[in-house]
């Protein structure tokens, strides 16, 4: 009798966080027999870290996982507590939406969908041991093996471990072998890794204390409340289907003592004893590192952030660190407003294993191991939202090859999902990766408010957008397209009504008899198409989501139409597609680094190759011409 148990199922998903939440409900929503692993069904979708979903760049992320047919987007929607749209007085490029969450309400809204998911099954059991086959370029997989010496056999396995592989938390000198919150951490399945070929590096992120809100007077710092206008991430909801009463947030500030303090203690501090041999976020730096490294800062700004209404738990946003527990206690009260400041959970930083996502195609499958998929922070990325889309695409992509469909890849002018995948598994990174706006070329077309423009018809063909959802997407798109041509065709005539309209808004008057288009009074920096309601009698009446596009796409015009020039150029590249199977060094034109690099990424089309870090434009000459040989050769 095998006193094991041994099970089939069609994907295995090791993980529950935000990517394996995300990959398990794609595959079994895709009608796929899903089982998803996690060490303890408590942190489902645990939110250890900041306790908001969203923000710049992080936002458009959200928008665009919810337009595929992904959950975060409308598990948030449920669970904020505050919701602000960032970045307004700038362009609509980089408006980002941000909430506030309920993090227990967020683990319970999520927990609750994942358990009552059709096909999609739920193990508290630590996976221990990938299971591989030999095949002609490398391994395949064929399941995985938990500590208990549980066999769960499949084809496809999608990693979403996190934080957790050999995690350890420090600060001072305490230091503890765990996972986030003192949850068990998964101490077996690195070695299984580099057995299978997998190389595997260290990061490490931090986080900042938690303090009893009784204990903060908050009359001593700014009160930051949230917008008055809901905008929901889903584009399933409307403003009006959420009723909520948002709480605040507090921003205080550091100050000389603060930094003092610091100075005087940084020699006991494990970042800079070299205890800690991660690498962090570059652009989410623990306190010490922002005073050691800008020491002529006089201040650096503090967000009081409630972790939710069932706790008087408040986050110090920017406060992240690993400095000894009496450090962290005077630092935290020399701080406006929390002189008094009872400390909850101390500040800590982890370290976790992590793999480089040059090992990964485009579809985040691994290019050695057919059938086995990375999503998340172990792909050396940071962040909720990060971890969601690409636990998303994974999830997709292993459950279509399951079903012997065709892999999703969205390059960089489709999503910033597109930029996030391919900077991961194309570039250098030494760092945890994190979504910033700047990284996209093409950030006036991937904005956050035409996200659905942009994917909806792609969730829909993948079969996780509904039918009903996209009607009523196809229904906006006409409404859009209906009210775009009235403003183009509609004349503002040279008359009294309008030019007092105009000079109301300091706009020039119409002199000439024949009028002007209604759009371009639109493009006027000064009009847009809200204020013109007052001089459109036939408006008719239109949903806001209708109303922000028809503003956007004429008021923008100009500028997205020499943005699809751009994209066309880029097209081109990635279109022309580089064979798999060649060996760079044989290509004698090209430079060793070059050769290298390109054995090492195997990219697939030019676009990538030329993105490489050590491919020059010389070396991308030399691929074209190749490229021209081999066609000619065909002919
Ligand atoms: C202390 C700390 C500070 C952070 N600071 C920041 C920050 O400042 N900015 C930021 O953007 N992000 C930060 N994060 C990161 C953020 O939490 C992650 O980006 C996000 O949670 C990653 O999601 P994920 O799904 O990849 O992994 P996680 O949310 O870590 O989930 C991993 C899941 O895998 C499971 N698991 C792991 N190994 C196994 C195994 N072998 N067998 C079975 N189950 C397994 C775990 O149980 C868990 O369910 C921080 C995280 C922590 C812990």
């Amino acid at each position: 009798m095998n006193n094991h148990i041994e099970e089939e199922f069609d994907i295995i998903v090791v993980g529950a966080g935000h990517a394996g939440c995300e990959a398990a409900l794609a595959s079994a929503r895709l009608g796929l027999k899903t089982v998803m692993f996690t060490v303890s069904v408590d942190s489902i979708a645990l939110m250890p870290c900041n306790p908001n979903i969203g923000g710049t760049s992080k936002g458009h992320l959200v928008c665009e996982l919810d337009a595929l047919g992904g959950e975060m987007g409308k598990c948030i929607d449920k669970a904020f507590i505050q919701t602000k749209m960032l970045n307004v007085s700038k362009g609509p490029a980089v408006h980002s939406l941000r909430a506030q969450a309920d993090k227990q309400f967020y683990i319970h809204e999520m927990r609750k969908t994942v358990e009552n998911t059709d096909n999609l099954y739920i193990k508290q059991a630590e996976v221990s041991e990938l299971i591989t086959e030999e095949i002609k370029d490398g391994l395949k997989i064929n399941g995985v093996v938990t500590s208990s010496g549980a066999v769960y056999k499949s084809k496809k396995v999608v990693l979403c471990t996190g934080v957790y592989l050999n995690a350890r938390c420090i600060y001072g000198d305490v230091s503890e072998y765990t996972g986030p919150n003192g949850l068990r951490a998964a101490n077996h399945l690195t070695k299984s890794m580099m057995d299978k070929g997998i190389s595997v590096r260290r990061f490490k992120t931090g986080t900042p204390a938690r303090v009893d809100s009784r204990s903060i007077d908050f009359s001593k710092m700014e009160e930051q409340k949230g917008d008055d206008f809901i905008r929901p991430f889903s584009f399933s909801n409307d403003p009006w289907d959420i009723e909520k009463d948002q709480v605040s947030c507090w921003l205080t500030y550091t100050n000389e003592d603060t930094h003092n303090i610091i100075r005087d203690n940084i020699d006991r501090s494990p970042l800079y004893s070299g205890d800690i041999k991660g690498t962090g976020p570059r652009y989410c730096p623990s306190i010490e590192d922002k005073v050691m490294k800008f020491p002529d800062k006089e201040r650096h700004q503090i967000f009081i952030e409630p972790e939710g209404l069932y706790t008087n738990e408040m986050y110090l946003s920017g406060l992240s660190s690993s400095l000894p527990e009496d450090v962290q206690h005077a630092m935290v009260r020399s701080i406006k407003g929390l002189e008094n400041a009872q400390i909850v959970r101390n500040a800590y930083a982890i370290e976790y294993d992590c793999i480089d996502a040059n090992q990964l195609k485009p579809t985040l499958e691994f290019k050695r191991i057919e059938g086995l998929y990375s999503a998340g922070q172990l792909n050396g990325s940071s962040g909720y939202e990060e971890a969601a889309v690409q636990g998303f695409m994974a999830g997709v992509n292993a459950a279509r090859s399951a079903l012997g469909k065709d892999e999703i890849v969205l390059d960089r002018s489709d999503a910033y999902i597109g930029v996030l995948i391919d900077d991961l598994v194309t570039k250098e990174s030494f760092e945890p990766y994190r979504m910033m706006t700047s990284r996209a070329e093409y950030r006036l077309l991937l904005r956050q408010d035409n996200a659905d423009i942009r994917l909806r018809k792609i969730g829909h063909d993948i079969g996780l957008v509904s039918d009903e959802e996209y009607e009523a997407f196809e229904d906006k798109l006409k409404m859009i397209a209906d009210e775009i041509s009235r403003m183009e065709t509609k004349i503002a005539g040279s008359n009294q009504r309008v030019n007092d309209f105009l000079n109301k808004y300091n706009s020039a008057l119409l002199e000439n008899s024949k009028g002007v288009s209604f759009a371009s009074l639109i493009r006027r920096p000064e009009l847009n198409y809200e204020l013109l309601e007052e001089i459109d009698d036939e408006r008719p009446e239109l949903p806001w989501r209708v109303r922000e596009q028809v503003n956007i796409e004429i008021k923008y015009e100009g500028y997205i139409r020499r943005q699809l020039q751009q994209v066309k150029q880029f097209k081109k590249l990635e279109g022309k597609k580089l064979p798999k199977d060649i060996d760079y060094k044989e290509l004698s034109g090209l430079r060793i680094e070059a050769q290298q690099k390109l054995n090492l990424i195997k990219p697939e089309n030019i676009g990538q190759a030329g993105r490489i870090s050590g491919v020059s434009p010389a070396d991308i000459s030399v691929l074209l011409i190749y490229l021209e040989q081999l066609r000619n050769k065909k002919e």
